[in-house]
């Protein structure tokens, strides 16, 4: 064996007391407890826990800085223990609609990627459905649109008609179409209503964008699932209501799952908007007491997974007048390990399984990434995060991806990352890291995603 790392190993049925993972050629090649097999290093980490590298769900790299920005979005990663992103399709200046945006998005991980990554693609009014197969034979994960248009050109509203056609050719594909889920005409209209009132603040931004807004798009697109046979899939449910809503329209028969981002069990408008303001702006936007009913969400199985939704988006982006002129979105591959376990075991969960099914498992499935990603087990790649369980405050000036914000900013966690690994490589040490742009890696689907696994 090349490395054997040694710990609390976070295995897919439990966790291994003194347990070891032995890794050969990058993958995993067994895992045990007890007596562990000679090896060329021993990597002993004591009491941490071993838990597979996070599949990060959801993150926006090249928002800001176009595709370069997938270096510094990527060092974030595998100092946070995502050692996956799976990435979205809003690059600037322009989005993945088409094989050869395809093409320069995998060259550019090849470039300056530290972190391997899966690819979202999308559609625009000028592409419709024309590219959905060439970008699938390319390898990307899962489709993405929007509701709301954010961005003329790197960001559109999809309608409902293009919509329903690219659903029916998704349909057979099992491939995810995921929707930013928020009503356009509802948000525009309460948008001019604040602003006409002089409202600028963050509340207004809560209140301009109401739960009626997110509710009535995911109805909308989960309507056109069921009647399309196409896997559906709202990527921010902000609300206990937004998992209802798309656990009942799944009980009807669609192929419908939700998407929860940690921010949203974390923070609370009401008690945290004084203080954030725009450092908390994101869209949908985080609400007043919500988080209990995510909690139930997660405990009733209705969430898929949980996702960070990076955003790489720099401090100036949001110290605006108005808080309409804020950029939304706030970074968060760095906090999301800590952020999750903290708040599962806060709420008695265990914490360390949750972790590893929410935050690995869950997402490598669905993205049709569980040949190589999202558990510590026989054949898989070896992506392993080591987390120390202890007192952590956050500190936003520490983080890797150049920005050096963070709304978690003085947060105390009860685990930090210790280390991660890539493929059997040491890429952070809890100080440092160790690898160089470009070692990272274009992961392309390859397995049959949710619904196979969940019910063949
Ligand atoms: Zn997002």
């Amino acid at each position: 064996m090349e490395l054997v790392v040694k710990g609390r190993v976070v295995v897919p049925d439990g966790t291994l007391e003194n347990g070891w993972v032995a890794i050969s050629g990058g993958r995993i090649a067994a895992v045990g407890t007890g007596k562990a097999p000679s090896a060329a290093r021993i990597d002993d980490r004591g009491n941490a826990l071993i838990l597979p590298g996070a599949v990060d769900g959801q993150t926006h790299a090249t928002s800001y800085k176009g595709l370069p920005g997938i270096a510094d979005t990527t060092r974030s990663a595998i100092a946070g223990g995502v050692t996956t992103l799976v990435d979205m399709p809003y690059d600037n200046p322009e989005p993945l609609d088409r094989p050869e945006r395809l093409d320069a998005k995998v060259a550019a991980i090849a470039a300056h990627s530290h972190a391997d990554m899966a690819l979202y693609g999308t559609a625009t009014r000028e592409t419709g459905t024309a590219n959905l197969a060439a970008l699938i034979e390319g390898g990307v994960v899962a489709f993405k649109i929007s509701s709301f248009e954010s961005n003329p050109v790197r960001f559109p509203r999809i309608a409902e008609d293009l919509t329903l056609d690219l659903m029916e050719s998704l349909a057979s594909t099992r491939i995810p179409l995921g929707l930013h889920n928020e009503d356009q005409e509802i948000v525009m209209a309460r948008i001019a209503q604040a602003k006409a009132a002089g409202r600028n603040g963050i509340v207004a931004h809560a209140q301009a964008r109401p739960e009626a807004a997110e509710l009535a798009a995911t109805g909308q697109f989960l309507a056109l699932g069921l009647a399309s046979g196409a896997h559906v899939h709202p990527v921010h449910l902000t609300t206990e209501a937004g998992f209802r809503l798309t656990g009942a329209v799944a009980g009807l028969g669609a192929a419908a799952t939700g998407e929860l981002c940690v921010h949203y069990l974390w923070l609370d408008a009401a008690r945290d908007g004084d203080r954030l303001g725009a450092r908390m702006k994101v869209n949908p936007p985080i609400r007043s007491a919500a988080i209990d009913g995510l909690w139930q969400s997660i405990t009733d199985d209705l969430v898929a997974f949980v996702s960070s939704d990076h955003s790489s988006w720099p401090i100036d982006n949001k110290l605006t007048d108005s808080i309409f002129d804020a950029g939304a979105g706030v970074p968060g591959l760095e906090t999301l390990f800590p952020a999750f376990f903290t708040a599962a075991e806060a709420r008695g969960f265990d914490a360390a399984r949750l972790s590893a099914e929410y935050l690995a498992e869950r997402p490598a499935r669905f993205f049709g990434i569980d040949d190589r990603k999202g558990a510590i087990a026989v054949g898989r790649d070896a992506d392993l995060v080591a987390l120390e369980q202890g007192s952590f405050v956050w500190d936003e000036a520490a983080s890797h991806d150049g920005l050096n914000w963070s709304p978690f900013h003085g947060e105390t966690f009860t685990v930090r990352v210790a280390a991660s690994w890539l493929r059997g490589q040491l890429v952070w040490d809890g100080k440092d890291i160790l690898n160089s742009p470009g070692s990272g890696q274009f992961v392309p689907r390859a397995t049959a995603g949710w619904y196979a696994t969940e019910k063949d």
